[in-house]
């Protein structure tokens, strides 16, 4: 599923591969873009913004996407997807970068880039400004945890499994109001640690365990019980849920009169997980230096 960590990856791939190089030739086959050409230009710069990918090129124009929840890019040919499938095709001097099922495909001058993107809160894979992202979340009041976690314009990167898992790891249900909620900054060090951490190392993990594969509390279907205290797992589909996503929630760790962050619990869960590394467990404070964006490694 893409989340912010996702895009932060992709754009320093498609940036190690492509950003210097040519394009020899591209296909777009999008209506807006059906005579969209960029050929001859030069690949200046790829950049993530929350969720969306930011190409920059010679000409200056920047190539906008958005992957919402089925779109895919591939640094190579993909012949064995169906031709209409493949929303673009950009061919550079070393390879092809392909964007499969992209819902959201914009190319605009690279001056307008605010227009798309300017809306969105703090961007927690980016140079990340946490204290105004804690205030923005408290802001929300009026939201329930794991909508004003979700909603981009709050803070920018958290996708459903962020959403699900941060109140899981602080004993919160994601159906509290953000205002009700004592203290935001624990549980926004939590996410932000998560987020940056598995954009730096790839799979979204919020276990700690099998780190190198996806992994997480209770987000994942085939988890029907709790991994603390053995209860089962509250499920709601997203036609049950009024921000429109799936959620899952354990009802006696999280049960909604719960109105302080748990962290005890919240040292515990994250006693395996590297994102530990930056924060002050004892207080679940942020500490890493998130002045500039995550780097992946590959
Ligand atoms: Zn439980």
């Amino acid at each position: 599923m893409p989340e912010g960590d996702t895009l932060r990856r992709l754009a320093d791939r498609v940036s190690n591969a492509y950003v210097g190089q040519q394009v020899l030739g591209c296909t777009f086959r999008h209506p807006r873009l059906a005579l969209a050409d960029l050929s001859g230009t030069t690949l200046r710069s790829v950049d993530a913004t929350g969720k969306h990918l930011l190409s920059r090129f010679s000409n200056g124009k920047t190539l906008h996407l958005h992957l919402l929840m089925a779109g895919r890019v591939f640094l190579s040919a993909r012949p064995d997807v169906p031709e209409w499938r493949r929303r673009f095709e950009i061919q550079f001097e070393t390879g092809l970068l392909t964007g499969v099922d992209v819902p959201l495909l914009h190319l605009f001058d690279t001056t307008r880039e605010e227009q798309f993107v300017g809306h969105l809160g703090p961007d927690l894979c980016g140079a990340y400004d946490h204290d105004v992202a804690v205030a923005r979340v408290e802001a929300a009041a009026d939201m329930h945890l794991s909508a004003a976690l979700l909603d981009q314009r709050v803070v920018a990167g958290f996708g459903n499994i962020y959403a699900v898992e941060t109140p899981f790891i602080c004993g919160l249900n994601p159906f509290t109001k953000v205002g009700a909620i004592e203290s935001i900054e624990p549980i926004m060090a939590i996410g932000a640690a998560l987020i940056r951490t598995n954009a730096m190392l790839g799979p979204q993990n919020t276990t700690g365990k099998r780190l190198s594969r996806s992994d997480q509390w209770v987000l994942p279907a085939k988890v029907r019980t709790c991994k603390l205290c053995g209860a089962t797992l509250e499920r709601m589909s997203e036609g049950q849920t009024p921000w429109r996503r799936r959620t899952a929630f354990c009802p006696q760790c999280q049960p909604q009169t719960a109105t302080t962050p748990d962290l005890d619990r919240a040292k515990q869960l994250l006693g395996l997980h590297p994102a530990r590394r930056m924060l002050d467990l004892p207080t679940c404070t942020l500490i890493a230096d998130t002045s500039s964006a995550v780097v992946a490694k590959s």
